[in-house]
């Protein structure tokens, strides 16, 4: 895969040639680099932005300069039939939330570019111009707060999708059992040695070296857990993921079935006075 991404702070993208990334690009699985956006400035002060049209606080990156950035990195990746997939990504707090499911899927395409706006963001044309043309375009939000830049929103998604790429991970096996997963669940709680710490002793069925009731006891701690902390996890999982037990834990713990066979966590009891 290639990722490439623009910004005006390229030095903001530095812990990325670190852990497991930084060894994926240097081993030529990923093949990573990061522009200067001022590189496509054409005046002396090498400007980016300008003042919002129709007034208003802070500044605006103009669509010319960001428009030379991308047909730099786009030249060539735009002909028809087997070409490969080149996705624009726009981080943005007002885009599409970022989940494991678009990182699953962004790390199926061939080519990445990130850009990263700054100040009051990019001039809108630039996703609209870009989608118009062919491009495959995905403004996303990281989550419900505002940066100050896209930079960091970027190096998540990146690390997010890149730890998918085979071979950028030693042992794949570890993303399998994990949170958001296949199974919808968040993952069950992890020990390790010393058996005993601060009076706390790891679970008896975690030593007892009998892989199945290990992996049911993970199962259910999984599941129960999602319970308490995530029960919009529980309300989306599809029939086919309960097992018999998980639907008893439901019904006990007052969940109602749907007539489509998924569960609705039970109302809270309305406040008194
Ligand atoms: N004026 C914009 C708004 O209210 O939607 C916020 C601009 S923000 C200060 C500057 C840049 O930070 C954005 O263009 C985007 O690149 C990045 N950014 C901020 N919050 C983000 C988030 N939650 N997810 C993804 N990118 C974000």
């Amino acid at each position: 895969m290639r990722i490439d991404v623009v910004s005006i702070f390229p030095e903001f993208l530095a812990p990325l040639s670190l852990s497991l990334i930084g060894k994926a690009t240097e081993t030529g699985l990923l093949d990573f680099a990061v522009h200067d956006l001022r590189e496509h400035a054409t005046d002396r002060h090498r400007t980016v932005d300008d003042t919002p049209t129709g007034g208003g606080a802070g500044m605006v990156m103009r669509p010319d300069v960001w428009g030379a950035a991308l047909d730099s990195l786009l030249e060539g990746t735009q002909e028809p039939v087997a070409a490969p997939r080149v996705v624009l990504v726009v981080p943005t707090p007002s885009g599409d939330t970022f989940t494991q499911r678009v990182a699953e899927d962004l790390a199926q395409a061939d080519h990445l570019i990130f850009a990263c706006g700054r100040y009051e963001g990019i001039d809108s044309r630039v996703a609209a111009h870009y989608r118009e043309t062919g491009v495959e375009v995905r403004e996303m939000s990281i989550g419900d707060y505002v940066l100050n830049g896209g930079e960091v929103a970027s190096i998540v998604m990146i690390e997010a999708i890149a730890r998918l790429l085979p071979g950028v991970i030693g042992n794949p096996e570890s993303l399998v059992e994990e949170s958001h997963g296949a199974a919808g669940l968040l993952e069950y709680p992890v020990y390790t040695r010393p058996n005993d710490w601060q009076g706390k002793e790891v679970p008896e069925v975690l030593l007892s070296g009998h892989h199945a009731k290990i992996a049911r006891w993970r199962r259910d701690q999984a599941f129960a857990k999602t319970i308490a902390r995530r029960p919009d996890m529980i309300e989306a999982m599809p029939p086919e993921n309960l097992n018999k037990a998980d639907r008893a834990l439901l019904q006990e713990a007052g969940w109602r079935r749907q007539s489509d066979g998924r569960y609705l966590r039970p109302t809270e009891p309305p406040t008194q006075g």
